[in-house]
């Protein structure tokens, strides 16, 4: 049955790794948040595909370029294979608030590239849910939302701010990565 599992869309800073409002922009000051790795080696090992859906307006701001961005990710895939996982892509929108572009969130242009390489809409099936999106701030909920995706909260990096924000829908709320992980490996495994 394993491709009853959802696909899980994990937004990056503050889900993944911890946030900064200074940006993170080197290597270095990549870091995992304690059990976010496991997190995900556990859910690919338990048979979930994993996509990192990531705005990365530090980019167009100027303050890291794309190689390091890159060594970031590569950084990110290592951890999670040192444990057994695979991260299946990463969509990163390189764009500012003013690029007008379709993959910033709370645009949902990332998802959409994700639903055409697997070949599938999320919209389409009403019976089960077929993508989750995860993240710390609204417009990762927002994004997902708008295509059909169960929106879920973390608590990390801007979730505690984030969850009394006002929604126009409901969403399920986890105190980390960790958490997410471990209530999906007892829903669906
Ligand atoms: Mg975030
Ligand atoms: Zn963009």
């Amino acid at each position: 049955m394993a491709n009853s599992k959802p696909i899980i869309l994990l937004d990056r800073d503050g889900v993944i790794n911890y946030d900064s409002d200074q940006y993170v922009k080197t290597l270095e000051e990549w870091v995992p948040i304690p059990g976010s790795i496991e997190a995900i080696a556990a859910l690919s090992k338990a048979g979930f595909q994993i996509y990192v859906v990531t705005n990365q307006s530090g980019i167009a701001r100027g303050y890291y370029d794309e190689d390091t961005l890159h060594a970031m990710h590569s950084k990110m895939t290592q951890l999670v294979e040192a444990k057994g996982g695979l991260i299946s892509g990463i969509k990163y929108c390189p764009h500012g608030p003013n690029d007008n572009c379709q993959c910033r969130k709370p645009k949902s242009g990332m998802i959409e590239a994700i639903e055409q390489e697997l070949g599938t809409s999320f919209q389409t099936n009403t019976q089960t849910v077929k993508a989750i999106m995860v993240g710390d701030s609204k417009r990762d909920l927002e994004a997902g939302y708008a295509r059909g995706c169960e929106p879920a909260l973390v608590l990390t990096g801007k979730g505690r701010d984030t969850q009394y924000k006002a929604f126009s829908f409901p969403f399920k709320v986890y105190t980390d990565l960790a958490a997410f992980s471990l209530a999906l490996l007892h829903q669906y495994c």
